[in-house]
């Protein structure tokens, strides 16, 4: 019975110790299997991080390539100021030897050059408009209206119309401040002239900061004339001034649009350089533009804007 019981306990302790190993195999089974899953997880993670780190580069590279473009292109940038007085004093070089090569004679072109004055006004877009679309630079001899508050100086207007002639490239005169005529006006002395032209000056430049160096006086030499010193005065502040031997018409009448066109198109006899007195808030002249504008493109005549050493002193 002993022997028996003896050979029953060894072999539950048998079936127990198999038991156990069985069980512990499985657990090293399950364990090795989630282990082996672990780490082909982590094997694809790392192959992964591989592959975005690869892409990343290439992102990287990419970004780098760029930067140092846009680097260059900043850098050619940066003088665009310069740039830009370079390329006019170079357009305004051979447009002054073009023009004493028509004064002599020498050529068969001739300039005709644009001018309206008394600005800005609300219409003057509408004739940046028709000059955009012929595509025909001129130039505008504006006054102080920008400082005066009103509508058009509360919505922008004014600021876009000195924006759009300084950046189209047409050139922007000085016609002093004020325009102040009579006896309490701007000719009563060269002090009062001169102080409400360079206001004018200053208030362009400060707030556009354009230099204007061709100026036209309110009424033309002719009303200048008052003050002998005045023209010495204005050249020693570096402007050039200019008159005008061609015009519509509209300072004084409201005359029908072909009219004012005729007026131009029918006075150009003998004049190789030709320079149109117009104003920007005539609705007229408005009209008249594109028959004027095409009128004397059939004449022959090119257009340039004003600039400091184009003609002086022309006048009727
Ligand atoms: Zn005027």
């Amino acid at each position: 019975m002993e022997k028996k019981t003896g050979k029953t306990k060894r072999s539950i302790g048998l079936i127990l110790i198999a038991s156990l190993m069985g069980i512990l195999i499985v657990v090293c089974g399950i364990t090795g299997f989630i282990l082996l899953k672990e780490n082909t997880a982590l094997k694809d993670k790392i192959l992964r991080m591989d592959q975005l780190s690869d892409t990343q580069k290439t992102q990287l590279e990419n970004r780098r390539s760029d930067l140092s473009k846009l680097e260059e292109e900043y850098r050619s940038y940066t003088d665009v100021a310069g740039q830009v007085v370079k390329t006019k004093e170079e357009f305004f070089d051979l447009a002054s030897r073009l023009e004493k090569k028509i004064r002599n004679g020498e050529s068969m072109v001739k300039i005709a050059y644009l001018t309206f004055d008394d600005g800005p006004y609300i219409l003057s877009e509408k004739f940046l408009d028709v000059l955009e679309e012929y595509d025909v630079p001129a130039t505008f001899f504006s006054l102080m209206k920008c400082a005066e508050t009103g509508y058009a100086e509360q919505n922008g207007i004014y600021d876009r119309i000195y924006r759009r002639i300084i950046e189209n490239g047409h050139t922007l005169g000085n016609h002093t401040a004020s325009h102040k005529l009579g006896a309490e006006g701007i000719y009563q002395s060269l002090e009062v002239f001169m102080n409400d032209l360079l206001r004018n000056r200053e208030f362009i430049y400060d707030r556009y900061g354009y230099t204007t160096t061709v100026m036209r006086f309110p009424g033309g030499t002719g009303t200048a004339y008052r003050i002998p010193e005045v023209k010495q005065a204005v050249i020693k502040e570096g402007y050039a001034y200019v008159d005008w031997n061609a015009m519509t018409g509209d300072g004084k009448s409201t005359l029908p649009p072909e009219e004012f066109a005729a007026n131009v198109l029918n006075n150009t006899q003998g004049k190789d350089i030709l320079v149109v007195l117009m104003h920007d808030y005539s609705r007229n002249t408005l009209i008249a533009l594109p028959d004027i504008i095409e009128g004397l493109q059939k004449q022959g005549y090119i257009f340039l804007p004003l600039f400091h050493d184009s003609v002086t002193c022309i006048s009727e």
